[in-house]
């Protein structure tokens, strides 16, 4: 086990917090706050120990001085100033040479947060480079570091990996949270263990099929990437999305080779079309045509699929069914949400759609855990190591004495 925040000496130090605070910001709305939630437990275990508090975070993507109009933090600093029912100070300036006073100023569980470390990356990317310099610059403002954002743990930057170089460090709540859960339902995971993946591009998720294969006992194909496996057995799918590389598809017939009693694919699909914006048509899957586009799964996908799902002890789900964004082809994913809210299994969700699909359609709470790290959760469970955790020492291993 990495080195636990409750295992620290904490007492009256100044700690400085990895936060994931990258949440959906609408004209300075925050249309979601499960993210700042989450990080509640690490923050409010450093007030009680009489910590000072530095908290640092990326939001949203910041390529040029425009996006910095749109991704500040400030939203976020009065969210959390609510939540926690404290004063929670902002800085505009990021390496500011003035933070060292401002934070020797500052009293035993006040709480400061930077601006969007990413506004970093304008011109010189310093964040995402993991620039020296700034990563002692953060060191230096703190005695401590916590690392409690898990999904930005598969990026080697600054605010992640660069400060924990320099500082005793270790992984927060939400982090710990995160990865004994992932550990726990899926690295040895109860069989049957039936795997879901739909989505949209399958060179994302070919990873992830490959380490998923030998371990499940079946795999379920939704979306852009069963589209991807038809193509590769010359169905027509008319002008669905699907991989256009012929070593991909060359790669995806060995797949199917290998684990055909694993795999299954839809027989049916809700199909829309190039040229008819209201078209939405039922079609078996031996049907689609040329300008036919495959949006959702069909009933009798969800009748096969439900036969793989009723006898499992353990389900995985990435990727969504369909275009669930859009009410008239979100079916699929709402009837397969409702399957597994049904089943007496341990059901994991992991990834970015997944988990908005699964809050969106109302799944949240029937569901065993819904994994809060997006791409760094499927990293995690291809590669299963991320970078920014394995910045963080183990825990000393207390030594047993043979006598
Ligand atoms: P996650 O973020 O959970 O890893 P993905 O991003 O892979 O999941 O999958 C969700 C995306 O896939 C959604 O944007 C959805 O619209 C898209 N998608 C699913 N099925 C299809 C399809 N048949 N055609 C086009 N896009 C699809
Ligand atoms: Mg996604």
């Amino acid at each position: 086990m990495k080195k636990r925040i409750e295992n620290m000496e904490l007492k009256d130090k100044t700690v400085i917090v990895r936060c994931d605070y990258n949440v959906p910001i609408y004209n300075g709305r925050i249309l979601d706050d499960t993210k700042i939630v989450a990080s509640l437990e690490t923050i409010r275990y450093l007030i009680k120990n009489n910590c000072k508090i530095i908290i640092l975070s990326h939001l949203g993507k910041v390529k040029n001085e425009e996006d910095k109009l749109y991704n500040s933090l400030e939203p976020v600093a009065k969210r959390l100033k609510e939540l926690v029912g404290r004063e929670v100070y902002f800085s505009r300036e990021i390496l500011d040479p003035e933070l060292p006073k401002r934070i020797e100023l500052m009293l035993p569980r006040d709480i400061l947060m930077l601006e969007n470390t990413r506004f970093l990356d304008v011109p010189n990317k310093l964040e995402s480079n993991c620039d020296a310099q700034v990563s002692s610059f953060f060191a230096s403002l703190a005695d401590v570091f916590v690392n409690d954002a898990f999904a930005s743990s598969h990026r080697a930057h600054a605010s992640v990996v660069g400060i924990a170089k320099y500082l005793p460090s270790c992984i927060g709540f939400s982090v710990e949270r995160e990865l004994v859960s992932l550990d726990r339902f899926l690295k040895t995971p109860e069989h049957p263990f039936t795997v879901i993946m739909g989505g949209a591009k399958v060179e994302d998720k070919l990873e992830l099929i490959s380490t998923m294969l030998p371990k499940c006992d079946h795999l379920l194909l939704a979306g852009g990437l069963a589209n991807s496996f038809l193509k590769a057995l010359n169905f027509n799918i008319g002008s669905s999305l699907a991989t256009e590389s012929n070593k991909t598809l060359e790669t995806l017939k060995q797949i199917m080779l290998t684990y055909r009693d694993k795999l299954m694919l839809p027989l049916d699909a809700i199909v829309g079309s190039t040229y008819e914006e209201n078209y939405t048509r039922y079609k078996r899957i031996n049907e689609i045509g040329d300008n036919e586009v495959i949006m959702d799964v069909g009933i009798k996908t969800l009748e096969k699929y439900k036969t793989a799902i009723k006898t499992s002890k353990t389900i995985f789900l990435n990727g969504t069914m369909g275009r669930y964004e859009e009410a008239r082809y979100s079916n699929g994913t709402k009837e397969l949400l409702n399957i597994l809210k049904n089943q007496d299994a341990v059901v994991v969700v992991g990834g970015g759609d997944s988990v908005s699909a699964t809050k969106m359609f109302g799944f949240a709470e029937d569901l065993t855990y819904l994994s809060v790290g997006g791409g760094a959760t499927l990293e995690y469970l291809t590669k299963g190591h991320l970078v920014g955790i394995d910045a963080i020492k183990e825990e000393e291993e207390i030594e047993v004495l043979d006598v």
